[in-house]
């Protein structure tokens, strides 16, 4: 199994459920250090090389390639749209979106021949709802559906599922960021009235990467304390 992202966050969360479920699990880490309880690998996801280069270190070390793959890596850089720069815009959707593509496919390779696999996406609420102020992390998150899904009826007949994670405020560093007073906002729509802890998220990942998740595909999965439903 490998995450991406998995030195902190949702990611590491993941990562300690599926080694604690007894897994072999692998990470990349960009800027953080590498957690000390886990095998991780140094990967930017917006450069192919590194995606090869992580993979081709995860699958020797693993024996094998990648059978599960949560693709979780991402950044935001919220600000209005008028105020909004090209690079605003464009390194968060080829950080979320595009780097999502780039460590899909090269995931893919393995999972094809293996005639099995499972591709889980970590979207978010906003690529449904829309947020004011994070128009480039709502467009690349709801394009991870479009890409989901597109997958999804690509792979299927190869017993690989591809499945996409729609969280609401999550407690990590990414929340920590906002203010006060938007973090207050947000948790006030949310009808459960709290954030989730990363292991909230986690425990739905390792569902869905389980035998019992094996007919489950294309599906958008909230975890969101009710903030997104009907969407
Ligand atoms: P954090 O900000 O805590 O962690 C972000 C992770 O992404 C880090 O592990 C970071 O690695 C990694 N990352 C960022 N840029 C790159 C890059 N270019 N290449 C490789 N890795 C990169 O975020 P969360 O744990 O909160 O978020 C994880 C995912 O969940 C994200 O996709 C986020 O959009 C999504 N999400 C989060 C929500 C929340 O409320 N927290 C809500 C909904 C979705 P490193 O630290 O090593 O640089």
């Amino acid at each position: 199994m490998l995450v991406t992202g998995g030195a902190r966050g949702i990611g590491l969360a993941c990562a300690r459920r599926f080694a604690a479920d007894g897994h072999d699990v692998a990470v990349t880490y960009h800027s953080s250090a590498p957690p000390d309880d886990l095998f991780g690998v140094k990967c930017d996801i917006t450069s192919a090389d590194d995606v090869e280069a992580a993979f081709s270190q995860v699958e020797e070390h693993l024996g094998g390639p990648v059978e599960v793959l949560v693709a979780n890596a991402g950044i935001a850089r919220d600000t209005l749209l008028l105020r909004m720069s090209d690079d605003d815009f464009e390194t968060v959707v080829d950080t979320n979106l595009v780097g999502t593509f780039r460590v899909v496919k090269r995931a893919t390779r393995g999972m094809i021949r293996a005639r099995s696999g499972r591709l889980i996406l970590i979207s978010s609420v906003v690529g449904l709802l829309g947020s004011a102020g994070q128009a480039n992390y709502a467009a690349s998150k709801a394009g991870l559906v479009g890409f989901a899904r597109s997958l999804a009826r690509e792979l299927g007949s190869r017993a690989i599922t591809v499945n996409v994670i729609a969280p609401g405020p999550v407690e990590t560093d990414m929340i920590a960021a906002l203010t006060d007073e938007r973090r207050a906002e947000l948790t006030a729509a949310v009808p459960l009235a709290r954030a989730a802890s990363p292991d909230e998220i986690a425990g739905v990942v390792a569902f869905v990467a389980s035998d019992d998740a094996a007919y489950i595909t294309g599906a958008v999965i909230p975890v969101d304390g009710g903030l997104g439903m009907g969407h």
